[in-house]
């Protein structure tokens, strides 16, 4: 589909820089007239993907985080968070509720967060290479 706005932004891998992400989406999205609970959800989302890429992708290094959000016909939001961190072995394992190799203080529920929140999710990942989350949403409808 074609994007009729885009804003890319890209940043080291640190937890500060989560809040920032969460906005820049939320300041775009607000240009498709959505309603507070559209914009809300996909603050939820990004968060959990941004989060997703900084802690899992690059445990151990602050790497790149780039951000892609575009407007697109039909009043829809795709939000675009890629790494090129460590990968995901098993994505569909991965996305599955409860999964986590993030230890006792992760719940295992990003993935199930952003599912439920947005229209579709869709992950691309490899090992080594790093990983790609594409999820949309249709604002607006008030
Ligand atoms: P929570 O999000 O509830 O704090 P979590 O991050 O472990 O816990 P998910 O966000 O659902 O749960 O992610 C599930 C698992 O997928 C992670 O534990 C990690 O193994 C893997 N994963 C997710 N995103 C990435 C990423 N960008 N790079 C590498 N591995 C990832
Ligand atoms: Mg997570």
């Amino acid at each position: 589909m074609k994007a009729w706005n885009t804003v890319k932004i890209t940043f080291p891998s640190k937890s500060v820089n989560e809040g920032f992400a969460r906005s820049a989406v939320a300041a775009l999205a607000s240009q498709a007239d959505p309603t507070l609970e559209q914009v809300a959800d996909l603050k939820t989302a990004v968060s959990e993907a941004v989060t997703n890429a900084i802690v899992h992708g690059y445990p151990d290094v602050i790497g790149t985080v780039s951000l892609t959000a575009s407007l697109l016909e039909g009043n829809v939001m795709r939000v675009v968070v890629a790494d090129r961190g460590v990968g995901i072995p098993d994505v569909a394992r991965a996305m599955e509720p409860l999964f986590t190799t993030g230890g006792p203080e992760r719940a295992g529920l990003g993935f199930a967060v952003m599912e439920s929140f947005m229209d579709t999710v869709k992950v691309r990942s490899a090992p080594g290479k790093g990983t790609r989350v594409t999820m949309t949403k249709r604002l607006g409808g008030r």
